[in-house]
């Protein structure tokens, strides 16, 4: 694509950040407002403070409530100071789900080129595991009769198939929007996962990621991704290079972390040490079978022993936690002293392996593979030994076992490996502060200095939105679905409901699938997700039930005039949020009634996206919670509760 060039013009004598202001301007009081949009001064006011970031390659916080128009402002910045540094800018979103979110028909962006007469070069890089892995793929094809998994193989184009084909000839393919009929459950068996090695596999020239990969780092304004994905940027771009791969996003101009709110856990994801309980088995197993020697045997056989020991002791002792697949593993001495014992033996084979790379009876390939993933394992180890650093749990499937580990705390790694960048890092949510103090979220990510600012919504949401408390009891729950049922009938459905869990959300379906409705219900994983939305949004009538789309989902108009969050959302009682009760003095107070009001408060935000939106937040709660936590949810509402 042509280097697109920088929508003003600056002679040699003038100062681009100059330039770039009087554009601003012409763009707050003149174009837009000519385009039909309003002149707003909380715009123009936040427009000014994002610029210094930009101007002084400093972070910004900007907490700004919906219907500010706040993307519009982070977008313009980004577009034209990537365009001058020749570099693109990163837009990290908070989840997956939502990445799509920027670049719909009529999104920010497309609603942007029109009103400033832009082309956007805008790409998405996507997670892994939304492309699809031929090394599973194309064996299942051979043995399955599924047609939904038969029809992805078949859209594979021919040249992933054909190893004579020129590099000239090939073609990204493979996202998981290419075949929205595949369900999330159907597209784990063919979508890539931990488990596979992409370095050493024969597809690579020819997978969807690499394919994908090459096509988004060679934007030339702005990429797009989730933050989980850009924390695995961070966490695995020295490694990469070591490999002599590309890191997974080039070099950013800027960077805005939109819903940055969330960050910290995408940090703590993106730091995770994930133990299979075969792959070590066979990396190892690959090793014993080449010409080593004699010490470094008895060493692996050692290691593969205590392994094993080690996860029959962790599948033996881990516990089942309710509506969470996260096994949570007892800290106990055996546990430890098992792990203490791998790691020491672990670290004599990576001193034994220095020897054998200088014997140059192995293939140095193969060497650098074994020390790669011992260093990985050995790290691992010895978070999980330190007190109080890591928090772990087991996740068993049928065919397998992972022991998870990750940090507790992740400043210091974000404030050395991200924020010491000299770049423009830009944060907004409508929740970053605990009234109006940022230093809180500041410090849990190793920010030491940075700019804020907070901005109203500019909604009178006295008269567009009416909120109703619902109240069940806790064992009656199909008294509950019988209440959401009527709140849904009498909308005529144009419903978001918003369920803590999938466990919930399903529990639902069990019932709703008993009833009969006048218009359809959407379920969130039964298709791709952006084709979920849009469809949710077309079908005025439908209802889409999700337990994602508490943030992020902007769906303006009638098809989104009631939402109806089905349970408080507290966090789920698993190993994360157990190791952060297990911290504060107050887990309540400290941990649970904070994440739940944020949710809830972005979950009500889904309502009122347009001066013009009306609507209604229905919110379901136990007697219990009633007593507990009706006073401070009433403090965060945008209106009293009828
Ligand atoms: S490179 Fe990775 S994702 Fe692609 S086919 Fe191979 S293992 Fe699967």
């Amino acid at each position: 694509m042509k280097q697109q060039s920088i929508p003003f013009t600056i002679s040699k004598q003038e100062n681009f950040f100059d330039r770039l202001g009087d554009y601003i301007g012409d763009v707050f009081y003149d174009i837009l407002p000519e385009q039909g949009y309003e002149l707003r001064d909380e715009q123009i006011y936040m427009a000014y403070q994002i610029e210094k970031a930009f101007k002084n390659k400093s972070t910004v916080f900007a907490e700004a409530g919906v219907g500010t128009g706040k993307t519009f402002v982070y977008l313009i910045y980004a577009i034209c100071y990537a365009r001058y540094m020749r570099k693109p800018a990163i837009i990290s979103c908070a989840d997956e789900t939502l990445i799509e979110q920027l670049v719909k028909k009529d999104g920010d962006i497309e609603k942007l080129e029109k009103a400033l007469g832009l082309k956007v070069d805008v790409r998405l890089a996507k997670a892994r595991e939304q492309y699809v892995c031929m090394k599973k793929l194309d064996p299942l094809a051979n043995q399955t009769d599924d047609e939904d998994i038969l029809k992805v193989h078949e859209q594979i184009p021919d040249f992933v198939f054909d190893q004579g084909t020129s590099m000239q000839s090939f073609e990204r393919y493979g996202d998981r929007k290419e075949y929205p009929w595949v369900s999330n459950e159907k597209w784990k068996q063919i979508g890539w996962d931990p488990l596979q090695q992409c370095s050493t596999c024969d597809w690579r020239h020819r997978s969807a990621q690499t394919l994908n990969r090459d096509y988004y780092r060679h934007a030339q304004d702005l990429i797009i991704c989730s933050h989980d994905f850009y924390m695995e940027h961070i966490w695995t771009k020295e490694s990469r290079k070591r490999e002599g791969q590309m890191p997974l996003l080039p070099q950013a101009s800027s960077v805005v972390f939109d819903e940055g709110h969330l960050l910290e856990f995408a940090a703590q994801k993106g730091l995770t040490y994930r133990f299979n309980s075969e792959t070590l088995h066979s990396i190892l197993t690959g090793y014993m079978s080449q010409d080593v020697r004699e010490e470094s045997l008895y060493l692996v056989e050692d290691i593969l022993t205590l392994h094993e020991e080690w996860f029959t002791y962790l599948s033996k002792n881990a516990q089942a936690v309710t509506g969470s697949d996260r096994r949570e593993v007892p800290r106990s001495t055996e546990m430890l002293t098992l792990a203490r014992q791998l790691e020491q033996k672990v670290g004599k084979l990576l001193e034994q392996l220095v020897f054998d790379s200088e014997l140059f009876t192995i293939d140095p390939y193969h060497i650098k593979i074994i020390e790669e993933y011992l260093e990985f394992y050995s790290y691992g180890l010895s978070i999980l030994l330190k007190d109080d650093h890591g928090i772990f749990w087991l996740e068993e499937t049928e065919s397998d076992v992972s022991f998870v580990i990750m940090p507790r705390l992740v400043e210091d790694i974000l404030a050395e490996e991200v924020f010491s960048q000299k770049i423009p890092f830009v944060f907004s949510s409508a929740t970053l502060s605990q009234a109006g103090d940022f230093s809180y979220f500041a410090k849990s990510l190793g920010i030491s200095s940075f700019d804020s600012f907070a901005v109203e919504s500019p909604f009178d949401y006295d008269t567009q939105m009416k909120i109703h408390g619902q109240f069940v009891s806790k064992d009656q729950i199909d008294e509950k679905w019988i209440k959401i049922g009527e709140a849904l009938n009498e909308n005529q459905g144009k419903s978001l409901v918003l369920f803590a869990s999938a466990l919930e959300m399903n529990e639902f379906r069990d019932w709703a699938d008993k009833q009969d409705w006048d218009f359809s219900i959407i379920y969130e994983g039964d298709r791709e997700i952006s084709e979920s939305v849009q469809s949710f949004q077309t079908n005025i009538n439908s209802v889409l039930c999700s337990y994602n789309l508490w943030e992020g989902l902007d769906v303006p108009g009638e098809a989104l005039s009631q939402v109806i969050i089905a349970s408080l959302p507290f966090p789920p009682q698993d190993p994360v949020f157990q190791a952060k009760r297990n911290h504060a003095s107050n887990a309540l107070k400290e941990v649970d009634h904070p994440y739940m009001l944020l949710r809830l408060r972005q979950g009500i935000g889904r309502l009122i996206r347009g001066k013009e939106d009306q609507g209604i937040i229905q919110i379901f709660m136990t007697e219990e919670e009633k007593q507990e936590n009706l006073e401070t949810i009433k403090q965060v509402l945008p209106v009293k509760l009828g």
